[in-house]
């Protein structure tokens, strides 16, 4: 038996998104051995071919504008938060002296740490939101 290697033109079995139906389709575009695009003999629409397997996963969920996976510095400020002694924040207050790996209780941005400090009053920190350049007092 030969393999047979669908080409455009020829007719396949597709899964039709408007007639919500697997039925006859004709392929009309090739990638590589798979067919990528047909057209529906039923309703004439032309889409990306979906075989009668289930497709792959991918997520049913547009893009929005939140951001749906922590990022790298979220992970670090969880990892941060979890080891840290939350009881020894310091409210955020820009003449507190304060020294690198303090934990710092923010009113708008929550709980972060000192990253690093430049004197006199610089402080890099980290929050849930991701790192941010503070005024601070640097202690030393
Ligand atoms: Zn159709």
């Amino acid at each position: 038996m030969i393999k047979k290697v669908p080409t455009a033109g020829d007719h396949t079995l597709s899964r039709c998104s408007k007639c919500k139906e697997t039925s006859n389709h004709t392929i009309v575009a090739m990638v590589g051995d798979r067919v990528a695009r047909v057209e529906c003999n039923v309703c004439g629409s032309v889409h990306n071919h979906r075989g009668t397997a289930a497709p792959k996963p991918r997520s049913a969920s547009p893009r929005t504008s939140a951001q749906p996976r922590k990022t790298r510095a979220q992970a670090q400020w969880a990892d941060m938060i979890a080891a840290a002694d939350q009881t020894k924040a310091i409210p955020y207050n820009i003449k507190t002296r304060v020294r690198t790996g303090d934990l710092i209780n923010h009113p708008s941005f929550g709980m972060g740490q000192i990253l690093s400090t430049t004197r006199p009053n610089k402080m890099e920190i980290i929050f849930e939101q991701g790192v941010k350049l503070l005024l601070c007092n640097v202690a030393d």
